[in-house]
C-alpha cells in the first residue's frame, strides 16, 4: 500500500527531476504533451548508462548473445501476423459524465470514475494500443502500418539473416535496444506509463526442452542485473503470472517488480514465449525459418525465452531508489538537511566533480583544470568553481556525483613539499575525506565507477 509519506517522497522526486534536469515534460512551453518526456542533461547521461550497462553484461560480456538495431517501421504484415493488429489491446471505458477515458481493468471495485465520482461509465470496449501511421505520400488502407510496440518483432523477423552472419548455435540471443510506442488510455505516474519508451529486450532462442530451465536461468541472471545497478533485491519482487493472465502461447512468465511509491509495479517481464513468434512469421511469411542442428540433423523452429526490460522504468526506479535525506554540515559547521541521490557509482551521470579551492587563484584553477583533464578521458567529470566548497558538495550530493576533488594550497606544494600534487577526494554517501597523490586518483575512482 502506497501512503501519504509515500505521495510526498513521489512529488519530492519529480520536482527534484526537473530542477536539476533529468527529466522535463515533453513539449512543456506549448502545454506539454499526455505521456510524453524528455530526458535532461543529467537524465540523458543517467538513462545512456543504464543502456551501456544492459549492453555489456547482456551481450558484449558474453558469448552467446549478438545485437540488433531495427526499424521502428515495420511491415503492416508483421502486425497481423504477430497479432498485435488483432489483440494487442485494453479494455476501455468512458465516463458519461465528465468524459474521461478510463481502464476498465484499473477501476476499483466501486467502478466509480476516479476524476468526477460518477458511477455512470460505459461498457468496456477493446482499444487497440498501436499508434497508427501512413507510409508515402497517400493515407489509405494500402500505406498503412504502425509505430512499433514492441522492439521484439524485428528480432523474429530478422532471426534467419542473423543467425547466418553469426553463425550462433542453439542457445543463443539477440539483444535490442530501441523506442517502442503505445498509445496507453492513462498514462500516468510520471514516465512508469508513457506512450513513448524505450525497451531493452533479449530474445534467447533455444531447444523446446532448454525453455523452462532458461526461464529460471534468466529470472535469475536479471534479478543480479538489477542489483549490480545498486537496486536492493529486497525491493523487488517476482511475480509468478497465473495461467489466466499470461499470453495463450506462454509457458512460463515472470514479472520482475519494483516497489515504487506508488505500488510495487512491474519493470520487466521475463517470458517463455515457445515457438509461437517464429511460427507465426514462418507461416505467414512463407519464408523458413527453422534452426538445423549439424549434430542431430533435426531441423525446427527454435524456442524462446524474452527477458524485456523498460529504460524509462528502471531510469524511475534508479532515482526512487536512489532518492535519500540526511543530514550534514553546512558551511558554518551547523547541521542542515542534506538531499542525496545515492547512485551506485556505476550509473551516477557525473562521476566526479572537480573543484579549485578559489576561483580567483589562477595556479588554482590551472591545476583544478588539469585534474578534469585527467580524469575527462574516462569518465563524465564536471568542473564548478562558484560558490562555498560546502555549497559545491551540496549540489553534486543533490544529484548523485559519487566523488568529489578539491585542490588547494597543499596541492600547490605552498604549505610542504610532500602535500605538493595530493588533492582531496570527497565521498558522498560516508562524506568522509581522504588526501590522494593525483597519479592515484584515476585508479582509485575509475575501478567503482565502472
Ligand atoms: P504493463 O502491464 O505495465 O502495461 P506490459 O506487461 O504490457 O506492461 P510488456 O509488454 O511486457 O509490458 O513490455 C515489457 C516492458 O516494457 C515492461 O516491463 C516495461 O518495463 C516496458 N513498458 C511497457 N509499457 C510501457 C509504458 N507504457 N511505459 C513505459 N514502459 C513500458
Amino acid at each position: 500500500m502506497s501512503t501519504k509519506a509515500d505521495a510526498g517522497r513521489m512529488e519530492k522526486i519529480v520536482s527534484l527531476c526537473k530542477r536539476r534536469g533529468f527529466i522535463f515534460q515533453a513539449s512543456e512551453i506549448y502545454g506539454g504533451l499526455n505521456g510524453a518526456w524528455d530526458y535532461g542533461p543529467l537524465g540523458t547521461e543517467l538513462k545512456r548508462n543504464l543502456k551501456d550497462y544492459w549492453w555489456r553484461a547482456m551481450v558484449r560480456d558474453r558469448d552467446d548473445v549478438v545485437g540488433l538495431d531495427g526499424a521502428i517501421l515495420m511491415n503492416r504484415a508483421v502486425w497481423k501476423a504477430s497479432g498485435h493488429e488483432e489483440t494487442f489491446t485494453d479494455p476501455m471505458v468512458d465516463c458519461r459524465t465528465c468524459k474521461t477515458r478510463l481502464r476498465a481493468d484499473q477501476l476499483a471495485e466501486t467502478r466509480q470514475c476516479p476524476v468526477c465520482g460518477s458511477k455512470d461509465l460505459t461498457e468496456a470496449r477493446a482499444f487497440n494500443l498501436m499508434f497508427p501511421t501512413f507510409v508515402g505520400a497517400t493515407a489509405d488502407e494500402s500505406s498503412k502500418t504502425y509505430l512499433r510496440p514492441e522492439t521484439a518483432q524485428s528480432i523474429f523477423v530478422q532471426f534467419k539473416n542473423v543467425l547466418e552472419v553469426s553463425r550462433k548455435k542453439l542457445p543463443f540471443g539477440i539483444a535490442q535496444i530501441g523506442k517502442a510506442f503505445r498509445n496507453e488510455i492513462n498514462p500516468r505516474n510520471f514516465t512508469f506509463r508513457s506512450r513513448e519508451f524505450e525497451q531493452m529486450e533479449l530474445e534467447y532462442f533455444c531447444r523446446p526442452e532448454q525453455g523452462m530451465p532458461l526461464l529460471e536461468y534468466w529470472k535469475e541472471e536479471r534479478l543480479r542485473f538489477y542489483e549490480n545497478i545498486g537496486i536492493k533485491r529486497e525491493r523487488l519482487h517476482v511475480k509468478t503470472v497465473p495461467d489466466e493472465e499470461r499470453a495463450f502461447y506462454s509457458k512460463g512468465t515472470y514479472d520482475i517488480e519494483y516497489e515504487f511509491p506508488f505500488g510495487a509495479q512491474e519493470l520487466e517481464g521475463v517470458a517463455y514465449r515457445t515457438d509461437y513468434d517464429l511460427r507465426q512469421h514462418q507461416n505467414a511469411s512463407g519464408k523458413p525459418l527453422e534452426y538445423f542442428d549439424d549434430e542431430t540433423k533435426e531441423r525446427f523452429l527454435p524456442h524462446v525465452v524474452e527477458p524485456s526490460a523498460g529504460v524509462d522504468r528502471t531510469v524511475l526506479a534508479l532515482i526512487c531508489e536512489a532518492y535519500d535525506e540526511d543530514s550534514a554540515p553546512d558551511d558554518k559547521g551547523r547541521m542542515e538537511t542534506r538531499t542525496v541521490l545515492r547512485f551506485h557509482p556505476r550509473m551516477a551521470p557525473v562521476k566526479c566533480a572537480v573543484f579549485p579551492l578559489l576561483k580567483n587563484k589562477p595556479a588554482l584553477v590551472a591545476k583544478a583544470r588539469e585534474v578534469q583533464q585527467l580524469l575527462r578521458p574516462h569518465m563524465n567529470v564536471f568542473y564548478d568553481e562558484s560558490g562555498a566548497i560546502g555549497r559545491r558538495y551540496r549540489r553534486q550530493d543533490e544529484i548523485g556525483t559519487p566523488f568529489c576533488v578539491t585542490v588547494d594550497f597543499e596541492t600547490l606544494g605552498e604549505k610542504s613539499e610532500e602535500l605538493r600534487d595530493t588533492v582531496t577526494l570527497r565521498e558522498r554517501d560516508s562524506m568522509k575525506q581522504q588526501r590522494v597523490n593525483m597519479a592515484d586518483l584515476l585508479r582509485t575512482v575509475i575501478t567503482s565507477v565502472t
